[in-house]
């Protein structure tokens, strides 16, 4: 029993600090969005409140819940790998190059890991869980915090896969810490494409077209940090800025509820239509 109140105590603890760290980015990218749109940024804000509650209510579920399980199942996997020796790289290759050069080839085979994982969870039987992240139609910052549990799981893969290869472990959580902040960033809504430098880092306009609805460019831009993957593999789409209808076509059924429950909904869906279509006979 005292076991547990300590995991609550802890729980407790894990999402005050998250919620202060929300506010603080809160205050961060409406000054961000202040800065790039002085004349509408009030006006977008409140426009965004409907979708924002939603997305405040999957947050405190996820911090609660998800994103302790998903530490425990990263940590015992790390755990396991390396008491198998089941690491690619021996640790003594990153004490040769030292720390900088490590962090930096960490974060870019991160984002090559997240480039495919993203990929994959646009295909059939995986978009359901993560159309939730797309369903937000007015992006924001916060719009990340919207994700399906399922979704949460894959993309913590990631990591166990970066434990796999024989990355540091100080390294794979710089990663995260990086990877998830520049996702904040390029969630915002700021009307920013970075010019040249679009060829090299992924951009919050970069990322827009990534969630439009219903237009090319919807299916595009799958890294977090570097945009040289899209580049390199032909998803990249920047034709300029992104003013087009954002979401998805499904019904997600209403609040965060539906959300939950919407790709349980679509995955039995789709098994019937299989199967009807098994049973019907060829014309
Ligand atoms: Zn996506
Ligand atoms: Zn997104």
């Amino acid at each position: 029993m005292p076991s547990l109140v300590h995991f609550l105590a802890d729980d407790a603890r894990g999402l005050w600090q998250s919620l202060v760290a929300l506010a603080f980015g809160g205050v961060f990218f409406a000054g961000l969005a202040r800065l790039a749109k002085p004349r509408t940024w009030v006006a977008d804000g409140r426009a965004a409140l409907p979708e924002t509650r939603v997305n405040a209510v999957l947050s405190v579920v996820d911090q609660l819940t998800v994103t302790p399980a998903v530490a425990v199942f990263i940590a015992w996997m790390g755990t396991r790998l390396r008491e198998h020796g089941l690491q690619l790289a021996a640790p003594e290759i990153w004490a040769s190059i030292g720390p900088a050069p490590t962090f930096l080839v960490t974060v870019f085979t991160g984002d090559f890991i997240g480039y495919w994982r993203h990929r994959a969870q646009h295909s059939k039987w995986l978009w359901p869980a993560h159309a939730i992240h797309h369903s937000d139609t007015r992006l924001t910052w916060f719009s990340l915090e919207r994700m399906h549990p399922i979704d949460r799981l894959g993309s913590a893969l990631d990591t166990v896969i970066l434990a796999a290869l024989g990355f540091p472990f100080w390294a794979q959580a710089g990663n995260v810490f990086v990877r998830h902040y520049y996702g904040y960033f390029i969630h915002a809504d700021v009307p920013w494409t970075y010019g040249r430098g679009s060829w090299v880092f992924n951009t919050p306009v970069m990322h827009r077209w990534h969630h439009a609805r219903d237009v090319a460019g919807s299916g595009s831009n799958f890294a977090t940090v570097f945009s040289v993957f899209d580049r390199a593999f032909g998803t990249f789409h920047q034709p300029g800025p992104c003013d087009v209808a954002l979401g998805v076509r499904e019904d997600m059924g209403r609040g965060a509820m539906g959300q939950y429950l919407h790709p349980f909904r679509a995955w039995r869906a789709a098994i019937r239509s299989a199967r009807a279509t098994a049973i019907l006979p060829a014309e």
